[in-house]
This record gives C-alpha cells, sequence and structure tokens, in this order.
C-alpha cells in the first residue's frame, strides 16, 4: 500500500521503520531533516511539505505532538488536505484532543476522504517493536480497510467507537500511567529517604499488588539514572491537560489527576520538561 508518513520523532521513526519492513511503499516528511534522511536511506520516498506526502499516498499516518501540531499540519498551508485525493484516509496516531480531532475529521470528510483516530500505548519501546496498543475512533468500515497497516504497528488493536472515541480511550489511559507514575516515585522517594534499598523495595514490590507495568518499564530506568525520553514529560502533561479539559466538559471531577497534574508541574519547573515521565523522582529527589 502507499502509506505517507509524518512526524519522525521518537514514536513515528520507530513506527515508520516498521511499515517499510512489514513491505510498505512509505513517503514520509518531518519538520527537521535528519529523521527523514534516515528513512531515505531506507528505501522511503522524501518529502518536502505535508502536501507531497498526501499527493502519493492512498494512507497518510501523522504521529505529531499535540492538537494545534495536527491541526497544522493538517489543514494548514502546504498541509495533507491540499495534497488529498478523495478516497485517501487519514490515520492521525498523535494523542490530541478528541474535540479538535472530530473537528478535523469533519474537514477530511468534505474532500471526500476518510479520517480515523489511533492514538497508542506502549512507548518507545512498543513502536520499535511493533507491539503497540492502538485505539481507533472512527467508522468500521475505514477502520476494517485500515487493519492491515496498524497490524505491521501493534498487536492490540480495538475498534473503541466513533470519531473522537479513539483519543478519548488515550486520555483514559493516560491518567491511568500518569498516577501510577507518581505512586512510584512517591513509593520510591520513601524508600531512599528511609535508607532502604530501593532496588530490594522494587524487586518484592513487583512480586505483589503492586506489581504494575510501569514499574517493570520506568523503575530501572530510575535505578540507573536515566533521565532520557521515552515519553517526554511535557508530552504526559499535555494528555493530563487534555484529560482534565474533557472531565471540565462533563463536569466530572478527576481528583487524582488534577494532583498528578500539579505534582508533574514540579518537575517542569525544575526544567524536567523535556527529560522522560520517569524524570519525576529526581523533582522528589530535589525537594527532599
Ligand atoms: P516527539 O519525539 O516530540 O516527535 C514529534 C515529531 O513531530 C518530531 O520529529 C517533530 O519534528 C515532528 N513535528 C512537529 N511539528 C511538526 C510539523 N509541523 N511538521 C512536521 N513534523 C513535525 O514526540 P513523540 O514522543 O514521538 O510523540 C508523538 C505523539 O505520540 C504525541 O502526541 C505523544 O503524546 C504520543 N505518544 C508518545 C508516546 C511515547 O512514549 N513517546 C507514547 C504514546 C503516545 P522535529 O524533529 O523538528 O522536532
Amino acid at each position: 500500500m502507499r502509506i505517507g508518513f509524518i512526524g519522525l520523532g521518537i514514536m513515528g521513526l520507530p513506527m515508520a521503520k516498521n511499515l517499510i519492513k512489514a513491505g510498505h511503499s512509505l513517503a514520509v516528511y518531518n519538520r527537521s531533516r535528519r529523521p527523514v534522511d534516515e528513512m531515505v536511506a531506507l528505501g522511503a520516498k522524501g518529502c518536502s511539505s505535508s502536501k507531497e506526502v498526501a499527493s502519493l499516498s492512498d494512507f497518510v499516518i501523522t504521529m505529531l505532538p499535540d492538537s494545534p501540531d495536527v491541526k497544522d499540519v493538517v489543514l494548514g498551508p502546504s498541509g495533507v488536505i491540499e495534497g488529498l485525493k478523495p478516497g485517501t484516509t487519514l490515520i492521525d496516531m498523535s494523542t490530541i484532543s478528541p474535540k479538535v480531532s472530530i473537528a478535523i475529521a469533519l474537514e477530511i470528510e468534505k474532500r471526500s476522504c476518510e479520517m480515523l483516530d489511533a492514538p497508542v500505548s506502549g512507548g518507545q519501546k512498543g513502536a520499535v517493536d511493533g507491539t503497540l496498543s492502538i485505539m481507533v475512533g472512527g467508522k468500521k468500515e475505514v477502520y476494517e480497510r485500515a487493519l492491515p497497516i496498524l497490524k505491521s504497528l501493534g498487536r492490540v488493536i480495538v475498534h473503541v467507537g466513533d470519531h473522537g472515541a479513539g483519543e478519548t480511550v488515550k486520555l483514559c489511559n493516560q491518567v491511568i500511567c500518569a498516577i501510577n507514575i507518581v505512586s512510584m516515585c512517591e513509593g520510591m522517594a520513601l524508600c531512599k529517604k528511609s535508607g532502604v534499598d530501593i532496588e530490594k523495595m522494587i524487586q518484592v514490590v513487583s512480586g505483589g499488588l503492586g506489581a504494575s507495568n510501569i514499574i517493570s518499564s520506568l523503575a530501572p530506568k530510575i535505578l540507573q539514572g536515566d533521565m532520557e525520553p521515552g515519553f517526554k514529560l511535557k508530552l504526559q502533561q499535555k494528555d493530563l491537560r487534555l484529560a482534565l479539559e474533557l472531565a471540565e466538559s462533563l463536569k466530572l471531577p478527576l481528583v487524582a489527576t488534577g494532583l498528578a497534574h500539579q505534582v508533574f508541574r514540579i518537575a517542569e519547573s525544575k526544567d524536567l520538561g523535556d527529560k522522560g515521565t520517569q524524570a519525576l523522582f529526581k523533582a522528589y529527589e530535589l525537594m527532599g
């Protein structure tokens, strides 16, 4: 299939590589050139705009940071919408506002094209290994047409509802993950300050009810002092903001999510926004 890929960052680059490995023909674009050159060396066609990517593709995938980025890349000047041919499908795999996602889908449909929101969970490792969880919103028949592509990227792939439902489910996922990260960092900070071996604490907690994927993927990084981003703390903050905005529109109190958002703000104020979410532990160390 002729696939276009826009946004070759921590997640997008390994995802694009998996599409090439699966035998798809790929046209790519990214704001900075380096990852485009890396993909060209693997056989992708490097493009100089999102419009050019769309003009060469039957499916266009976007993997960008936030709602304004997706809006700009899809609807802005030299954007995807200018290159779309009728029948093309846009699959936005970024985590963005469900409301913005629905608005973009309506614009895309005016061009006789289709859109799916298909955000992912599983982190950088899931992107590299092709084992992401993918939550998909949009028309069922469009989802079924896109499924062979999504299967090159993920393992658990679920159609969760109409436009925006994928993004809504992703925000639920982020609420669960972020609060888990805060609880892990608080347990680790308490252990360290008490003078007890954190590594042994993690070992034994991981065999009990406190075990989690968050602990197994992030605690080893904290123990090694590795704060490099698999998932940037500032993007986690974007997701919590989006979850709180959604909850506000529903008049639903999300008390612990609000607290987690403020706790991560402390880490941002200590200049840790471009580090991985595990850098929250550093903020606790600086406070304690
Ligand atoms: P990232 O590393 O910051 O990558 C974003 C990429 O988008 C960068 O390569 C950036 O280019 C490119 N970009 C930004 N604006 C652009 C534009 N106007 N035109 C073309 N390219 C543009 O972020 P990421 O971690 O891959 O995350 C991407 C999305 O996936 C986010 O919505 C995030 O919340 C979500 N997500 C991330 C993870 C994770 O573990 N990292 C997991 C699940 C979901 P430059 O090279 O110029 O910066």
